[in-house]
């Protein structure tokens, strides 16, 4: 089967997901970290309790055998693990189409040389704005935003395509078009995403309701993209669009065709969805793919979240039942994170529509 087309990707996931084949597996390597970003989610770190590079390793060699495919490797900041390079060759090695999240803080043209060897699938890079001072206060680290920006290029210059992400607060959204241009002016090699979420903290204190943005400045922002921020997204695949929603089926890939694993081993569903389902250090990963955690979340069906089957806005929706559980204590439960969000879409929906109607 071939996979260069979308449609051909949505046929294998739902073989994956009909087949019970962790397709796309997510992997945070460590939770150390060389910022100390206002919006990180990430609990307390452990460093002892990383997972060994031979650990690592045959936890890939179980999942080649699984017949995973898709590999997404984070942190924390993945280049403070001093073995990060054996661990790609071996991804490499397993034939994974490899994706990985880094700072860039400790990127520099050797480590980019060495990078590539590695056949990276992309390159994922948070930017919060093209003003230093913005970025830097967002991550805490002086000089942060020069060093990302130069990975970022070095990573282009050497033909390994880069995401820039935006996580969208209200000290940084009005300056996503500035990111937006400078990440055009990349070329082809270059795409953008935003999320207009900041998700609670995965443990203790909770400050995300003093960083989203609220009702207007979202609607503002999704008024203020121009057309040609539009037509880029498009071309990515990443509009946003009404998606028709059925009632019967999951939400999402979490515990059917995707899974997640963390620095000490723990298996989730997914990096948002914290249903603890079995740890890799001593043992194996099929016997946290097939717990009971696992099951609970493959059983999920959005017509068992209260009140989202009679929700006027459903269609516009990216349910999320992770953040559901972060949020409110249960998946079943929606997160007004999520609902405001959606409001506000549909609510620019609904501008766009009449302006369109107006000429
Ligand atoms: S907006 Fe809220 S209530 Fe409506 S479908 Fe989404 S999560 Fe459910
Ligand atoms: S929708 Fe939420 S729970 Fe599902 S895969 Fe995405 S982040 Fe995870």
């Amino acid at each position: 089967m071939k996979i260069n087309t979308p449609d051909a990707l949505d046929r294998l996931r739902k073989k994956a997901a009909d087949n019970l084949v962790p397709l796309t597996v997510h992997i945070d390597l460590t939770f150390r970290c060389n910022e100390k970003c206002v919006h990180c989610y990430i609990p307390k770190v452990d460093v002892s309790s990383e997972l060994t590079t031979r650990r690592w390793m045959n936890v890939l060699d179980e999942l080649a055998e699984l017949g995973t495919l898709f590999m997404t490797f984070s942190g924390g900041e993945i280049f403070l693990r001093e073995d990060i390079f054996d661990i790609l060759d071996y991804s490499m090695k397993k034939r994974f189409s490899t994706s990985i999240y880094t700072n860039g803080i400790l990127l520099d043209e050797i480590k980019i040389a060495r990078l590539l060897k590695t056949r990276p699938r992309q390159v994922g890079i948070s930017i919060y704005s093209m003003d230093t001072a913005v970025h830097d206060a967002i991550t805490g680290v002086g000089g942060s935003l020069k060093r990302s920006m130069n990975a970022m290029k070095l990573l282009n210059v050497a033909g390994i395509n880069v995401v820039i992400k935006t996580i969208l607060m209200k000290s940084n959204w009005r300056g996503v078009g500035e990111i937006q241009k400078w990440v055009s002016s990349m070329g082809r090699g270059a795409v953008h995403q935003y999320d207009m979420i900041v998700s609670p903290r995965h443990e203790g204190f909770r400050n995300e309701d003093e960083l989203n943005l609220g009702h207007g400045e979202k609607i503002e922002f999704l008024c203020m993209r121009n057309s040609n921020m539009e037509e880029k997204e498009r071309s990515e695949g990443m509009e946003l669009k009404s998606v028709k929603r059925r009632l019967n089926v999951a939400p999402c890939s979490a515990g059917r065709n995707g899974a997640y694993i963390g620095p000490s081993g723990d298996v989730q569903p997914c990096i948002e969805w914290l249903i603890k389902c079995g740890n890799v250090r001593g043992s194996s990963f099929k016997d946290s793919w097939m717990s009971a955690g696992m099951d609970e979340a493959r059983a999920f069906r959005i017509r068992d979240l209260n009140g989202c089957s009679r929700c006027a806005d459903l269609q516009n929706c990216q349910i999320c039942p992770g953040l559901n559980k972060l949020d409110t204590g249960s998946a079943l439960i929606p997160s007004m994170l999520s609902c405001n969000r959606t409001r506000a879409v549909s609510e620019y929906f609904k501008i766009k529509i009449g302006k369109q109607k107006n000429g």
